[in-house]
Protein backbone atom coordinates (compact mmCIF):
# COMPACT_ATOMS: atom_id res chain seq x y z
CA UNK A 1 0.00 0.00 0.00
CA UNK A 2 3.20 2.20 0.37
CA UNK A 3 3.00 2.78 -3.50
CA UNK A 4 -0.61 3.32 -3.41
CA UNK A 5 0.20 5.83 -0.35
CA UNK A 6 2.92 7.83 -2.24
CA UNK A 7 1.08 8.16 -5.04
CA UNK A 8 -1.94 10.38 -3.60
CA UNK A 9 1.07 12.59 -1.63
CA UNK A 10 2.32 13.17 -4.99
CA UNK A 11 -1.32 14.03 -6.88
CA UNK A 12 -1.89 15.82 -3.69
CA UNK A 13 1.29 17.86 -3.87
CA UNK A 14 0.59 18.62 -7.22
CA UNK A 15 -2.83 19.60 -7.22
CA UNK A 16 -2.34 21.71 -4.27
CA UNK A 17 0.44 23.61 -6.36
CA UNK A 18 -2.72 24.59 -8.84
CA UNK A 19 -0.64 24.38 -11.95
CA UNK A 20 2.62 25.61 -10.89
CA UNK A 21 5.92 23.96 -11.06
CA UNK A 22 6.67 21.85 -8.27
CA UNK A 23 10.44 20.83 -7.54
CA UNK A 24 11.42 17.19 -7.63
CA UNK A 25 12.71 17.28 -3.95
CA UNK A 26 9.33 17.97 -2.73
CA UNK A 27 8.36 15.32 -4.95
CA UNK A 28 10.61 12.87 -3.59
CA UNK A 29 9.78 13.81 0.11
CA UNK A 30 5.99 13.06 -0.18
CA UNK A 31 6.07 10.94 -3.11
CA UNK A 32 10.11 8.71 -1.99
CA UNK A 33 13.00 7.81 -3.61
CA UNK A 34 10.60 6.19 -6.98
CA UNK A 35 8.60 8.52 -6.93
CA UNK A 36 9.47 8.84 -10.86
CA UNK A 37 7.70 5.31 -10.81
CA UNK A 38 4.81 6.87 -9.20
CA UNK A 39 4.35 9.83 -11.51
CA UNK A 40 4.38 7.51 -14.63
CA UNK A 41 1.60 5.66 -13.10
CA UNK A 42 -0.38 8.68 -11.80
CA UNK A 43 0.39 9.68 -16.26
CA UNK A 44 -1.34 6.10 -17.24
CA UNK A 45 -4.08 6.86 -14.98
CA UNK A 46 -4.82 9.82 -17.02
CA UNK A 47 -3.50 12.44 -15.37
CA UNK A 48 -1.26 15.20 -17.46
CA UNK A 49 1.85 15.57 -15.95
CA UNK A 50 4.86 17.64 -17.24
CA UNK A 51 7.87 17.46 -15.91
CA UNK A 52 10.79 19.81 -17.31
CA UNK A 53 14.82 19.61 -16.14
CA UNK A 54 15.75 22.03 -13.65
CA UNK A 55 18.74 23.59 -14.47
CA UNK A 56 20.27 23.59 -11.09
CA UNK A 57 19.30 20.19 -9.21
CA UNK A 58 19.49 16.97 -11.17
CA UNK A 59 16.33 16.32 -10.49
CA UNK A 60 13.29 17.30 -12.58
CA UNK A 61 10.06 19.94 -11.90
CA UNK A 62 6.63 18.67 -12.50
CA UNK A 63 3.38 19.85 -12.67
CA UNK A 64 0.02 19.15 -13.37
CA UNK A 65 -2.06 20.38 -15.58
CA UNK A 66 -5.29 21.45 -14.26
CA UNK A 67 -8.06 20.25 -15.60
CA UNK A 68 -10.62 23.28 -16.35
CA UNK A 69 -14.11 22.60 -15.63
CA UNK A 70 -16.78 23.68 -18.17
CA UNK A 71 -18.93 25.96 -16.87
CA UNK A 72 -22.72 24.49 -17.73
CA UNK A 73 -24.49 26.57 -19.92
CA UNK A 74 -26.93 28.21 -18.46
CA UNK A 75 -30.36 27.60 -18.21
CA UNK A 76 -33.49 28.51 -19.81
CA UNK A 77 -36.49 29.00 -17.46
CA UNK A 78 -39.73 29.81 -19.30
CA UNK A 79 -43.06 31.12 -17.24
CA UNK A 80 -45.71 28.45 -17.77
CA UNK A 81 -48.18 31.36 -17.31
CA UNK A 82 -50.83 31.05 -20.64
CA UNK A 83 -49.23 32.43 -23.67
CA UNK A 84 -46.32 33.83 -21.43
CA UNK A 85 -42.56 33.89 -23.23
CA UNK A 86 -40.84 35.42 -20.48
CA UNK A 87 -37.47 33.38 -19.84
CA UNK A 88 -35.03 33.76 -17.23
CA UNK A 89 -31.50 32.39 -16.53
CA UNK A 90 -32.04 30.85 -13.62
CA UNK A 91 -35.20 30.37 -10.93
CA UNK A 92 -34.58 29.81 -7.21
CA UNK A 93 -35.70 27.88 -5.14
CA UNK A 94 -36.35 24.51 -6.93
CA UNK A 95 -39.31 22.65 -6.94
CA UNK A 96 -38.10 19.94 -9.07
CA UNK A 97 -35.68 19.21 -11.50
CA UNK A 98 -37.74 20.98 -14.12
CA UNK A 99 -39.55 23.37 -12.30
CA UNK A 100 -38.90 26.01 -9.74
CA UNK A 101 -40.81 29.40 -8.91
CA UNK A 102 -39.68 32.70 -9.67
CA UNK A 103 -40.88 36.24 -10.65
CA UNK A 104 -42.30 37.19 -14.01
CA UNK A 105 -42.96 40.68 -14.84
CA UNK A 106 -46.28 40.02 -16.18
CA UNK A 107 -47.68 37.25 -13.90
CA UNK A 108 -45.73 38.02 -10.82
CA UNK A 109 -44.31 34.86 -8.42
CA UNK A 110 -44.78 32.19 -10.85
CA UNK A 111 -43.81 28.89 -11.86
CA UNK A 112 -40.96 28.22 -14.37
CA UNK A 113 -40.06 25.49 -16.37
CA UNK A 114 -36.70 24.54 -17.64
CA UNK A 115 -36.44 24.28 -21.16
CA UNK A 116 -33.81 22.60 -22.97
CA UNK A 117 -30.82 25.07 -24.45
ZN1 LIG B 1 -45.29 34.98 -17.09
Amino acid sequence: MERETNKTRILKLLTDAQGSWVGGSAVMAVGGSRFGGRIEELREAGYKIEGKRNERYALWDYRLEMIQEKPLPPALWKCTGGGCHYQVAMVIPTIADNYGTGYCPEHGKSTFRKEAA
